[in-house]
């Protein structure tokens, strides 16, 4: 039984040249089961330098993944620290965008969508995780349970959230255009992810403690640059960039449609 659908080309930039960069240990992930493949293999882009999984997971593997909620991912998990966290985020957004649509791309524990309510935004989620987006409906909070590309909203959204999401979509660059479907032209996107051009990814790599080559489910390990140069090429800028909370050794930038 295969559980990964395999890249033939970088998922980026579709090169073919693309060789194996190592081999990581994924049994301790907690999402792991005895059943599936005890190592993710990295892949890396001669040409543009992306680092990704050698594939991606079929749909039966994904379903045997999403069976399991991270107690992190539950709807209300840590919601008085979460809340705290989800507010600073905000304060970032607030000088480019003070109100209208605040859609969140893969909500997990809502504190975002929660908080960016109490900010007076109209909250949207849209999650893979069934059971979180009937709870949000049954919160009267818009949420759907799809891929980013077939979401079809009334009224473009004034912010996009795709907190710690583009790493795990097989091909970002598909997440990025349904944004730019999505997005108003005034609006920004909030993307947060573990930045692999910082100091502390590399500290936690000689110290053989950087937890982001077992992640099951991740498919890619973007630095800044390589995120820029992709953002850059599907119309988008970024204009502000800064370090997350949420997760260790991530970056949270701000990005705007480019005019
Ligand atoms: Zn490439």
């Amino acid at each position: 039984l295969s559980h990964r659908i395999l890249f033939e080309s970088c998922p980026l930039c579709a090169s073919k040249s693309i060789a194996l960069l190592k081999t990581a240990d994924c049994t301790r992930h907690p999402l792991y089961k005895p059943s599936m493949p005890p190592a993710i293999n990295w892949m890396r882009c001669t040409p543009c330098g992306h680092v990704f999984t050698d594939g991606y997971f079929t749909l039966e593997a994904q379903a045997e993944i999403f069976s399991h909620t991270n107690e992190s991912q539950k709807l209300g998990a840590d919601i008085e620290r979460q809340r705290q966290v989800a507010a600073r985020m905000i304060e970032k957004v607030l000088p480019y965008v003070r109100e209208g649509t605040w859609m969140d791309v893969g909500f997990g524990n809502g504190s975002l969508l929660f908080t960016a309510q109490e900010y007076g935004f109209t909250s949207v989620g849209t999650d893979l995780r069934a059971e979180n987006v009937e709870m949000l409906n049954g919160l009267n909070i818009e949420a759907y349970c799809a891929d980013l590309s077939q979401v079809s909203l009334k009224t473009k959204c004034n912010v996009i959230s795709l907190a710690d999401v583009l790493e795990h979509m097989p091909y970002p660059a598909q997440g990025l255009q349904a944004c730019a479907r999505l997005l108003d032209d005034n609006g920004v996107l909030l993307i947060s992810m573990p930045n692999a051009d910082s100091m502390l990814w590399r500290v936690l790599d000689v110290n053989n403690a950087n937890p982001y080559w077992g992640e099951l489910e991740h498919y890619h390990n973007f630095g800044r640059k390589r995120l820029y140069a992709l953002l850059m090429q599907h119309g988008f800028e970024p204009v502000q960039y800064g370090v997350s909370e949420r997760y260790r050794a991530c970056m949270e930038v701000i990005v705007k449609k480019k005019v």
